[in-house]
């Protein structure tokens, strides 16, 4: 007999365990193996932040049932961080709910959406959340295809007619993990307009909106024409904030989708501790300087890495967005075989592309959230066995 469900039993394989396999048989050999797989941020949550919670924490009507939308004080500061920062505006009672973290809101989205057999648009390469969430709702994954050629944009034009008309949901996501590409509020009019053609629902992932650099500000798709008729948005604290454990996050947009997942979520879960909601406030309704310098930390640590890589004879791309360098593994390997490699001659884990989909195969992901001084030592090894190689060929 077997316990588990189909669905659970039939889940893809989560490639990171296969990884975490390796990495213990060599931390066991007592190599000192550097993990650029992850990907949360190493940095703390700032302190103002955390003392928030403190204070909140002490209250005793803060230990009580949070409302099952979430309080009322974290869905004002979204939609007070949507005026300011995207000149959006949201209500907050029907158009905002909070999210026991965004990985939560988008699996219980789908199951919230998606009938048996009805087909979910997803990046290729892209999160394997989402995936994964489609095949526990019973609905049906279509890959679209992302190339390098196009800066990882969608073209719309590549998904075949016969795969649209049974699909409900296109699921997008800029900055992207994990390409690290970015788009300008063009892509998201295409999108939005391309959704209503085919009679979808628009889903922007904005996990990474304020990862940026160098004065890039990411859209918001609720900016596209048309969007609060069919669009939502995921965002999180996890990323900007540095809160990966604290789960919070939410999500904002068309209210029939949002009072759909609402539904659902009033059945499983009752919100996020209040207290971590008012810090979250906090952390929202700030002046965002704690999220600049992070970011600042994020691309000196790029710009080394892109440095090393190339002189390696590895070209990547400085993204303008996400702590992930994305870069074509040499010739003559696999993406799996090229971070074989890497981990067997460096002690260095890198994530093979195709952890992302099949579009994923030739490429690779370095996360630059790893701390500075490992970060070099990382570039250091990779140039070493370079050099050793190059010697061996002469
Ligand atoms: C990290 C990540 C998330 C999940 O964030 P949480 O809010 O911590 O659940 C969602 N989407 C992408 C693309 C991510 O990289």
């Amino acid at each position: 007999m077997s316990y588990a469900s189909k669905q659970v039993k039939s889940l893809p394989p989560y490639l990171f365990s296969v990884f975490h396999e390796k990495k213990r048989k060599l931390q066991k050999q007592g190599i000192d193996v550097i993990d650029l797989g992850i990907g949360a941020p190493d940095l703390p949550t700032p302190d103002f932040i955390i003392d928030r919670l403190i204070e909140e924490a002490r209250k005793p009507e803060n230990h009580k049932y949070s409302p099952y939308g979430g309080s009322q004080e974290f869905k004002q500061a979204v939609a007070t961080f949507y005026k300011n920062h995207y000149g959006v505006t949201l209500d907050p009672t029907h158009e905002v709910l909070t999210l026991i973290g965004s990985k939560e809101g988008i699996a219980h989205l789908i199951q919230a959406v998606i009938n048996p057999g009805e087909g979910v648009l997803i990046p290729d390469p892209g999160y394997p959340v989402y995936q994964s969430a489609v095949h526990l709702a019973h609905g049906e994954s279509v890959p679209y295809p992302l190339d390098e050629i196009n800066g990882y944009v969608p073209d719309f034009s590549k998904v075949p007619t016969s795969q649209l008309k049974k699909s409900k949901l296109l699921l997008l996501n800029y900055p992207s993990n994990p390409t690290g590409a970015t788009v300008e509020r063009e892509t998201f009019t295409s999108a939005i307009t391309f959704a209503k053609e085919h009679n979808l629902c628009a889903v922007h992932d904005a996990a990474y909106d304020l990862v940026t650099f160098n004065g890039y500000q990411s859209p918001s798709i609720l900016q596209a024409e048309g969007a609060m008729e069919r669009a939502v948005e995921f965002g999180s604290l996890s990323k900007s904030f540095n809160m990966t454990g604290w789960r919070i996050g939410y999500v904002v947009g068309n209210r029939e989708l949002i009072q759909a997942l609402s539904i659902m979520k009033s059945n499983i879960d009752t919100s996020q501790f209040l207290a971590i909601q008012k810090a979250g406030a906090a952390a929202l309704t700030s002046d965002l300087s704690t999220v600049k310098s992070n970011n600042l930390v994020y691309q000196e640590r790029m710009e080394t890495m892109v440095d090393a890589l190339k002189q390696a004879g590895i070209n990547a791309g400085k993204p303008r967005g996400t702590f992930f360098l994305w870069a074509k593994v040499p010739d003559g390997y696999s993406s799996q075989q090229f971070a074989e490699k890497i981990l067997e001659a460096c002690g260095v884990i890198i994530t093979p592309g195709t952890a992302f989909g099949a579009k994923g195969e030739g490429y690779f992901r370095i996360s630059l959230s790893v701390p500075t001084d490992r970060l070099n030592e990382a570039a250091n090894r990779i140039l070493k066995m370079n050099a050793v190689e190059e010697r061996d060929h002469e």
